[in-house]
């Protein structure tokens, strides 16, 4: 009992120096069948992204929040944004922090939505929207005061699907992640996101596929608010199944049964005798398969 109570008492004295730094990415290519049919559908997602952002910074006043929009071809900072900060008076009593969040987001999204090329392509690089996310967060981690504690972790909000193609890239990054304890965090809007799901499990992070649109800000405030420690205690969906197939290096497809280097663990969907990644030479199983069958048995 007395330990208990030692051990909550330390923790209370260490969360003062705690910093939770969120960065949220945001998928906003116009590409995704959901911003094709109804384009103000991205009006509604950044409303309740800022709303989001928000309330993460009401919790504690040293917490930090990044937003990152994420288009076909570029992945880009709207939040802290690289230009100089607006200067924003007090408007109808809201906090001036809140407001700047909002001016700041909006002037830059519309920048990168007006320079957007017309061509639409459905994927975007969500890959590496994640690495320029982790970077960010290095950096913070590397700046940050001496004696404080950052948790960090990465939202993604998004309507496309996760290629194949992106498969490496994706695995990189999940992996990098669970090293510098980031927790990944994926609200799927439109369909359901295997690799993604994947880097969930692997970072520990939720992967939820939300119902309806309409409520996607209730979504958002009743699953990705809590910090991660808090999660446990609270009702949240239950987890689902996870998909772990791979991508085969090939065609880039997901597979189920496939071949596996054994040198560089690469992933084919069929037999090649030079594995391409690494450039090992295998031997043609060929038609000899019984012979070769029982020099193993005598080896
Ligand atoms: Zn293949
Ligand atoms: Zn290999």
């Amino acid at each position: 009992m007395s330990l208990e109570l030692e051990t909550t008492k330390s923790e209370d004295f260490v969360s003062t120096d705690e910093i939770s730094l969120l960065v949220i990415i945001l998928d906003t290519n116009p590409g995704q069948r959901l911003l094709r049919e109804n384009p103000q559908t991205l009006t509604q997602c950044v409303d309740s992204i800022i709303a989001f952002g928000n309330s993460h910074l009401m919790q504690k006043s040293q917490n930090k929040l990044a937003i990152m929009a994420c288009h076909s071809k570029t992945s880009e900072f709207i939040y802290p944004g690289a230009s100089k900060t607006l200067d924003i008076r007090q408007i109808d009593g809201q906090y001036e922090v809140f407001t700047l969040v909002e001016r700041t987001i909006k002037t830059n999204l519309h920048k990168i939505i007006a320079t957007e090329n017309t061509i639409l392509s459905n994927e975007s690089l969500l890959a590496g929207a994640l690495s320029m996310a982790l970077c960010y967060i290095h950096r913070i981690q590397r700046n940050k005061p001496p004696g404080c504690k950052l948790n960090s972790r990465i939202l993604v909000v998004t309507g496309s699907g996760d290629s194949a193609f992106q498969y490496m890239s994706y695995m990189n990054v999940f992996f990098t992640a669970q090293k510098q304890n980031v927790v990944i965090d994926v609200c799927a809007l439109d369909q359901h996101l295997s690799l993604l799901q994947q880097g969930c499990d692997i970072t520990n992070g939720l992967y939820l596929k939300i119902p309806q649109l309409q409520g996607l800000l209730q979504y958002l405030l009743w699953v990705f608010l809590p910090e991660p420690p808090i999660r446990p205690k609270l009702v949240l969906p239950p987890p689902v199944k996870v998909d772990y197939r791979a991508a085969c290096f090939c065609h880039r497809e997901m597979v189920d049964i496939g071949y596996v280097c054994s040198v560089c663990l690469s992933i084919f969907c069929k037999f090649s005798p030079i594995c391409t990644t690494c450039h090992t030479v295998f031997k043609m199983p060929g038609p000899l398969a019984v012979k070769s069958k029982k020099k193993k048995m005598k080896l």
